[in-house]
């Protein structure tokens, strides 16, 4: 599939005219082919109308089609093959297993999708019967069912090029509510979003929808996504990348006539806390997993466990030796993009210069302008307290381990926290106690909460919770990844005393057994 460098809208190919974009290779620097040219507020508007004028055909087609929607896709990306994964690579400088192992998520999430829409238990279909005979007033007939929300601007992450981006899992979330898309390429990896972009394109027409269900837009600078969030048609947001970007794009929502939600996935440090039982029995594996966890996809992942906190001692002392060799073996590798490796070069720098903060150990020197080198660092609680700088994310491999003078001031830090998509526990029985203390504490800052685990790996399933109180998230409520999902782009109705001929299908009486719903406050199944 030739990579065109256009914009594609709807079912057109559009090329930009507003400044000029190329993916650059991290791990060499050159610069790749083609030239994409950046688009102009009325490609934005031309995307946006043909969203807003498909939605009702789209939210009408049989969900069956819809499912279908979300297979062909799938199939589409796996058809691509290596092109997919190499062009992915290239602009990434993430390496192929990674980048196989994403797709595969990927497929995976829209099938998973797929299998949501079929089932039907979005909808949400509810029934209070009427009681015309009820004093002092009757109760009307009250029929709801969940509806999509509109077109949905989805903003793609760098750290991700196919499972958080353009065919991600916001798309796939928001089509499988019935939401026409319009994505933002993301400037890190613009061939592979043209890639997924086309095979989406494919699938709408191939499903027979109409054009409008999709279109991928691009932006030379920071314009174009601010005039699509604030366009009327638009009517949700997802975001995943920095916290600047997520609280800009926030503010431009909430500052429209008609203010929308923005669901922006941020900033996380991830805090780990290694229990006096655990360390005595498993210091050294616990070292070893959670090196690896911070230093995994060089550390850049929204997941990376940040804060290390542990009970001053020499279980904790030696818990961190066995750390700082683990981290010594660790190899540097070549970040996603040049401003993702200077802001963690300058947020190691940071560390460096920190009041009380000592370096652990590190791994190999980084090789190339582009490259991490992994760290560790070792502070006391008393100087993490004082200096707020030292609970800011560090994206990259790096983390910072806190010794506390007891149990106490560690119950008393984890209540300082902002907003975490993850909070972890490493404990054994005879830390129960302590755990019970913490957990209350750590369910009002976290959106998981992991025991003896490492918080890196987010499974794509029906309990998972990525998301969390802000600044993890720009809304605690709801979750990024997994099926609940969904929910972001859906919102209720209520037909009150709707003729059956004018009622939505679903919600009809010769239809509704045939549908999971809630009658009277009973649930019932199909
Ligand atoms: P980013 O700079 O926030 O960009 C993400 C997307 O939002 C891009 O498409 C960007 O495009 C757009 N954007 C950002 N600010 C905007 C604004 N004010 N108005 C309109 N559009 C805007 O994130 P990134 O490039 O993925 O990574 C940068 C940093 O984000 C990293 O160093 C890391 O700290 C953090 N990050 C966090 C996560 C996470 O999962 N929490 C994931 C990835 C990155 P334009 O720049 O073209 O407008």
């Amino acid at each position: 599939m030739a990579i065109r460098g256009t914009m594609l809208i709807g079912a057109e190919d559009v090329a930009g005219t507003q400044g000029e974009a190329r993916a650059v290779n991290p791990a060499t620097g050159a610069e790749l082919e083609p030239v994409f040219g950046g688009g102009t507020v009325a490609n934005v508007d031309r995307a946006c109308a043909l969203a807003a004028g498909d939605f009702d055909a789209f939210r009408n087609a049989p969900l069956e089609t819809r499912a279908k929607l979300l297979e062909a896709i799938a199939d589409g990306l796996m058809e691509l093959g290596d092109e997919l994964i190499e062009r992915a690579m290239a602009e990434s400088g993430l390496p192929r297993p990674r980048l196989e192992g994403e797709r595969g998520r990927t497929c995976g999430q829209l099938r998973m999708f797929a299998g949501i829409v079929r089932a039907g238990r979005w909808l949400r279909l509810t029934v209070d019967t009427p009681l015309p005979d009820r004093k002092p007033l009757p109760r009307a007939d009250l029929r709801s069912r969940h509806i999509p929300v509109g077109p949905v601007a989805v903003f793609g992450a760098s750290n991700f090029p196919l499972a958080f981006s353009v065919a991600g899992g916001d798309t796939a979330a928001a089509l499988a509510a019935g939401c026409p898309v319009i994505a933002k390429a993301h400037p890190s990896h613009l061939g592979t979003s043209e890639l997924a972009g086309r095979v989406i394109q494919q699938a709408v027409a191939a499903v027979g929808l109409p054009a409008g269900v999709f279109s991928l837009l691009v932006g030379v600078g920071n314009e174009l996504g601010g005039a699509l969030v604030k366009h009327p048609a638009v009517q949700a947001v997802a975001f995943t990348g920095s916290r600047r970007g997520g609280q800009a794009l926030t503010a431009l929502a909430a500052a429209r006539p008609q203010p929308i939600p923005v669901f922006a996935e941020m900033s996380s440090i991830n805090p780990v806390f290694l229990l006096p039982g655990a360390l005595e029995a498993r210091a050294d594996a616990i070292a070893t997993g959670l090196v690896a966890s911070a230093t995994l996809g060089v550390g850049q992942f929204c997941t990376k466990p940040g804060l290390i906190f542990g009970v001053a001692g020499p279980e904790f002392e030696a818990f961190a030796g066995k750390a700082g060799v683990a981290i010594a073996a660790a190899g540097s590798a070549t970040m996603l993009n040049a401003g993702i490796q200077e802001a963690f070069a300058h947020g190691v720098g940071s560390l460096c210069a920190a009041s009380g903060v000592t370096k652990l150990g590190a791994g190999s020197e980084a090789a190339h302008a582009t490259a991490a080198q992994p760290a560790l660092f070792h502070t006391t609680a008393a100087e993490f307290s004082a200096n707020p700088k030292l609970s800011e994310e560090v994206f990259g491999p790096v983390a910072l381990l806190i010794a506390c003078k007891d149990a106490g001031e560690m119950v008393a830090l984890a209540e300082q926290f902002e907003g975490q998509l993850t909070a972890t526990l490493h404990l054994e029985e005879s830390d129960q106690a302590l755990a019970a203390k913490l957990l209350p504490v750590l369910e009002r800052k976290a959106g998981r909460i992991l025991v003896n685990g490492f918080p890196t790996g987010v499974e794509v399933s029906f309990a998972m919770v990525h998301g969390g109180p802000s600044p993890a998230t720009s809304d605690s409520r709801v979750t990024s990844v997994g099926a609940m999902a969904i929910d972001r782009f859906l919102r209720p109705v209520c037909y009150q005393d709707v003729p059956a001929a004018l009622l939505p299908v679903e919600l009809r009486d010769d239809e509704l057994a045939s549908h999971v719903r809630l009658v009277d406050g009973a649930l019932l199944t199909a």
